[in-house]
């Protein structure tokens, strides 16, 4: 049992802290244990249009552990990726949002979401990746067109010709693919043209100090119109304020995530935010 320091357990696994050798492999058998307890939960933090239409919702996994209650990514997700227990990890995240999208269908108002999820390197680089997302779709029966996998710029650069295979193949069954954090790795334009790609997600540190910090302004104004002339969505994460969102719609941006204008959430808040006070038959009748 790893001892929690005072009650803010959530940074306790900080990854910029030191875990001792025993720590983290404390924390590893906590995290199988807890893959087996069934302990983790997917949020889905909204994604709008420029319109204000929601467009879907990125999973973003949390760990309700029954002492420290729920635990953000940040403090786990780091020693996942260093062990073998990112692929199991990664594909329940996987499994679980096809699930979702399969559940939404048959439903007017919410068929049309799109879900996001994370991929990490290692995941992605297994060998049977392509075939165990291709078998998750059909098991679930999930539309392969609304699935998007988040892939970092380091993993996607890594091995580009695998990368390239690997995403040619399910880009052939429908699904999508967005470049998450964009901006802080090596971008480079040569990979860009080569790799088949839906969106590029503008990482939140360029966008917390737009208008601050002119050099943010320039990388984002910079982004906007390379993505323009490669034909790829834009997604802007981690917008706060409607400042940062009113300059980012000025530069070209046509997609939204943050906290302005939603927190990652349980399923049915999500849901509700589509389907606001439908308290009587009535109410769902009423043409909106
Ligand atoms: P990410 O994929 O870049 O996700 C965005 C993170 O920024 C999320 O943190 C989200 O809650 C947070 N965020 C969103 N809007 C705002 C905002 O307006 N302001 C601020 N300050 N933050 C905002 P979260 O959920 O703690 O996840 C952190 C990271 O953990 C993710 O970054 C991703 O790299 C990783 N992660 C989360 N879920 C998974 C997963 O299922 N699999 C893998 N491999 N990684 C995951
Ligand atoms: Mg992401
Ligand atoms: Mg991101
Ligand atoms: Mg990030």
């Amino acid at each position: 049992q790893v001892k929690s320091q005072g009650r803010n357990a959530l940074c306790f696994f900080d990854p910029q802290m030191q875990i001792s050798i025993s720590l983290r492999a404390q924390l590893e058998a906590d995290l199988q244990a807890a893959l087996t307890a069934r302990q983790f939960v997917l949020h889905y933090q909204p994604q709008f249009h420029l319109d204000g239409r929601m467009v879907g919702a990125e999973g973003l996994i949390r760990w309700q552990h029954p002492e420290r209650g729920l635990v953000a990514p940040g403090a786990f997700i780091g020693v996942a990726e260093e062990s073998e227990l990112i692929v199991p990890m990664g594909h329940w995240v996987l499994r679980t949002a096809c699930e979702q999208l399969a559940a939404w269908q048959g439903n007017p108002r919410l068929q049309h979401l799109q879900l996001s999820v994370n991929v990490s390197a290692r995941q992605f680089r297994q060998r049977d990746f392509v075939a165990r997302v291709v078998e998750v779709l059909r098991e679930t029966g999930a539309r392969p067109h609304l699935l998007k996998l988040e892939l970092t710029e380091s993993l996607v650069l890594d091995n580009v010709d695998d990368t390239i295979a690997k995403i040619g193949t399910l880009k052939t069954k429908g699904v999508r693919f967005s470049v998450d954090d964009f901006g802080t790795g090596y971008s480079s334009l040569a990979y860009l043209t080569r790799l088949p790609l839906d969106q590029l997600k503008i990482d939140q540190s360029f966008v917390h100090n737009l208008g601050v910090r002119h050099t943010d302004d320039v990388i984002v104004q910079t982004i906007l119109g390379m993505a323009r002339n490669l034909e790829l969505d834009v997604i802007a994460e981690g917008v706060e304020t409607e400042a940062q969102k009113k300059l980012l719609a000025q530069y070209g941006c046509t997609y939204f995530q943050g906290y302005l204008m939603g927190r990652p959430v349980p399923v049915a808040e999500l849901e509700a935010l589509l389907e606001p006070a439908a308290t009587t038959a009535e109410d769902l009748d009423m043409p909106r």
